[in-house]
């Protein structure tokens, strides 16, 4: 989902405000004198169940939404070099995400300069647009306090700067923000119970990926795409706590060690035993990572960015959204490991898309539950699609079915408009015994036996380093 099509779906929803001033309660004004109330209680709060003195230089300084993105995008930079090597370009994305954390974000501990940031207009302006009076509680101010001044005692302890600054890849970028957020909500749960203040964490954690007003009656794709965004928003919050709460029953000394040396890829966060005891994580038999390079290939970089990662657990669950959650858990239990690759023209990132997802299941069985899933999604999609009030409309769709020794599956293509721009979006979905490949090209031309072709030499390259007799 490209954040300009998310930001522009925001855009949209805000005008459905009307539905919100029915409610009865009203968003309270968020000021200099109800911060710094909340600040000295959550300072005391702290102080007394955690018994750590928050030093008063981290009092509140109240600034505007254009502050704090600034700050956002700055501390970032590092995090957008590793995925764009283009210095000019990866600044440009930085700053971009900046500006949409800080159209929303209503308080930031910053690492870079080590204070803490409140844009007290977006607070009160996020309670009215989004329909959530409470936002602006005293509870809820409370923990907001208590959750940011986590991460200034842990930056105190583990210094997150110079740990993000350590991180070379995406993936143990995307493990540490698990750890680092997951701790803030651990324990800011936990001292907002002590003070009666359960409600505003409650309110800050639906907050995290929640839905807008009226959200409900959105057309369903659309609906998707929010509900996919916002469970993506908020995994580092909510796997990163189940994560850090198992890790600190181990220990303290645990909990240091999940800063010191945080899970080097998102899927740990999801399974702290394979973090905690790395001999019972399952031992991918294929080399997916090779699979993925013989896509890239061809492809040069300096015309081509290129984004390998990890795609996070909470990106396949959002992506099974609209199936019943019974269903979506089934479709992903057996998955051993996965690997993706996108590739974009640099010259015009939007204008084609090429993309390989590479899965490994624990056996063919489990591979299959998850193939029926994608299909019956795939049918659901389609149909919204062909509406004709749609944004992007399916206008014509081929299937064409593939059962060949090297490999079963389907090669779908969908020519799909989006205003007056046409295009052709190819997609490949090919099985050979537990590994399952998807390949996509969007507005890129391939022909049938050169995808087949493709497909073939990723299988032969993914096949097991060790073979079983
Ligand atoms: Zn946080």
């Amino acid at each position: 989902m490209k954040t300009t099509a998310l930001l522009a779906l925001l855009a949209a929803l805000a005008s459905l405000s009307p539905l919100v001033s029915a409610q009865t309660a009203m968003p309270r004004e968020v000021n200099e004198e109800r911060i710094a109330a909340a600040f000295a209680d959550a300072r005391a709060a702290l102080a007394e169940h955690l018994k750590v003195e928050v030093d008063a230089k981290f009092a509140p300084r109240l600034v505007s939404s254009k502050d704090v993105a600034a700050r956002v995008a700055e501390e970032n930079l590092p995090i957008f070099r590793l995925r764009q090597p283009d210095a000019e370009l990866a600044k440009a994305e930085a700053e971009q995400a900046g500006a949409a954390f800080g159209q929303s974000a209503l308080a930031k501990y910053t690492w870079t300069t080590r204070e803490l940031l409140v844009s007290a207009k977006t607070w009160r302006r996020q309670a009215v647009q989004l329909g959530r009076p409470e936002l602006t509680s005293d509870e809820t101010l409370r923990a907001v306090l208590v959750h940011e001044l986590v991460h200034a005692l842990d930056d105190a302890r583990h210094d997150i700067g110079k740990l993000l600054g350590g991180m070379t890849t995406v993936d143990a970028c995307l493990g540490f923000t698990g750890v680092l957020e997951g701790h803030a909500q651990l324990v800011a749960r936990r001292v907002c119970e002590l003070r009666g203040w359960s409600k505003g964490f409650e309110t800050l954690t639906a907050n995290i990926g929640g839905l807008p007003a009226g959200a409900e009656a959105m057309d369903p794709s659309q609906l998707e795409v929010l509900r996919a965004q916002g469970a993506i928003n908020a995994a580092p919050y909510v796997a990163g706590e189940r994560f850090m709460a198992a890790v600190e029953a181990r220990g303290a000394e645990f909990v240091a060690r999940a800063f010191q040396s945080p899970p080097d890829n998102p899927d740990l966060l999801y399974h702290p035993d394979w973090y905690l005891d790395p001999k019972t994580r399952p031992q991918p038999k294929f080399a997916l990572d090779a699979a993925i390079d013989v896509f890239a290939a061809p492809r040069s970089q300096d015309e081509w960015q290129v984004l390998r990662m990890t795609p996070p657990e909470a990106q396949l669950e959002s992506s099974l959204l609209r199936l019943p959650p019974e269903r979506a858990r089934e479709a992903l239990r057996g998955r051993v490991a996965s690997r993706t690759i996108v590739l974009q023209p640099r010259a015009d990132l939007n204008s084609k898309l090429l993309s390989a997802v590479v899965h490994e299941f624990a056996d063919e069985a489990a591979l299959g539950r998850f193939v029926a899933a994608g299909t019956e999604l795939s049918a659901l999609r389609d149909d919204d699609m062909r509406k004709a009030e749609r944004v992007v409309r399916l206008k014509e769709l081929t299937t064409r079915s593939i059962d060949a020794a090297a490999h079963k599956g389907r090669i779908d293509r969908r020519s799909l408009a989006n205003g007056t721009f046409e295009f052709v979006a190819t997609l490949a979905l090919l099985a050979r015994g537990p590994v399952y490949i998807e390949l996509v090209f969007s507005n890129e031309a391939i022909e049938d036996d050169a995808l087949l072709a493709l497909a073939d030499r990723m299988f032969d390259a993914a096949k097991p380093a060790i073979t079983t007799r």
